[in-house]
């Protein structure tokens, strides 16, 4: 008898303040899930659930009717992860987030990529120890790259360029993952490709001075 084959994805409420899941979602996503299966409840604002692979395209409608975004698993930009936007949706750019978030998640990179997003300096999105990280500043939005979270070598990224307008982050951040898919080693994960090649080296190819 054949197994059945099943496939990862990570599901959200998408971009919001705070991160949440309606009861509708849940629901929904009951639906799909087999009933001892395991749903993983990661820090990166999202569950990790198995679909049965035959379910996959009529599951994706359904999702979509209540409003549950769903993301590749494995060698992809992961969704951004962001703060709780306390000081409201304008102020805090929350449409921005959405924007870089709708350009980015599920990009096809050497190592899963993990990118964050904060409203004000106060970082609650902890922009600064991800991979991307961006960080509103009044008016404009700051770029980091290459920090890291866990283990005795975490760090904070590197400034890449402050003072961006919008377009200017979408395209510059876009840049970054093409520096990183054209010259990254397989497998080898955004922060020791930003060690390997370089900041310097980097900023010279997005043409920073
Ligand atoms: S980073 Fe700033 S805007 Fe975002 S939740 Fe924290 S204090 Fe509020």
């Amino acid at each position: 008898m054949k197994s059945k084959k099943y496939i990862p994805i990570a599901v959200n409420d998408g971009i919001g303040f705070g991160a949440k899941l309606k009861p509708k979602q849940l629901a929904v996503l009951g639906t799909y899930l087999d009933e001892d299966t395991d749903i993983e409840l990661t820090t990166f604002q999202q569950l990790i659930v198995q679909i049965p692979e035959v379910e996959w395209e009529e599951a994706k409608k359904t999702f979509d009717k209540v409003g549950l975004q769903y993301y590749k698993v494995g060698k992809y930009v992961k969704n951004l992860r962001t703060c709780n936007f306390c000081k409201g949706e304008e102020e805090e750019g929350m449409p921005v987030a959405k924007e870089l978030n709708r350009r980015i998640a599920g990009q096809v990179v050497p190592f899963t990529l993990k990118p964050a997003y904060t409203g004000c300096s106060i970082g609650c999105g902890e922009p600064l120890i991800n991979d991307i990280g961006v960080m509103k500043d009044k008016n404009t939005f700051e770029l980091y790259i290459g920090g890291k979270s866990i283990g005795r070598d975490a760090r904070i990224g590197k400034l890449v360029k402050s003072n961006l307008q919008p377009e200017e982050l979408y395209e510059l951040v876009e840049r970054v993952l093409d520096l990183y898919r054209e010259n990254g080693k397989k497998r080898e994960k955004f922060y020791r490709f930003v060690d390997r090649f370089g900041i310097e080296n980097i900023k010279q190819e997005l043409h920073i001075t």
